[in-house]
């Protein structure tokens, strides 16, 4: 079986980027931001954190209501 690189996002070129480029090796544009590892991996921490931050707040106006 042939090794086969991830490619999701399509250049404007029409070629088919590598995942995690930053450059188009056809075209030299600059790849869209949803191509790179980190926009996920900040898109997760971001998550993460909107989470741990609601669930509290939920929970305290929960309990402030209870104490009325
Ligand atoms: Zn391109």
């Amino acid at each position: 079986m042939a090794k086969r690189k991830i490619r999701i996002v399509r250049c404007k070129c029409n070629y088919d980027l590598a995942f995690g480029a930053h450059t188009c090796p056809y075209c030299f544009r600059k790849t869209p931001l949803h191509n790179r590892y980190w926009f996920w991996a900040l898109i997760g921490a971001i998550g993460l954190l909107g989470g741990t931050a609601i669930l509290p707040s939920l929970l305290g106006a929960e309990l402030a209501m209870a104490g009325q």
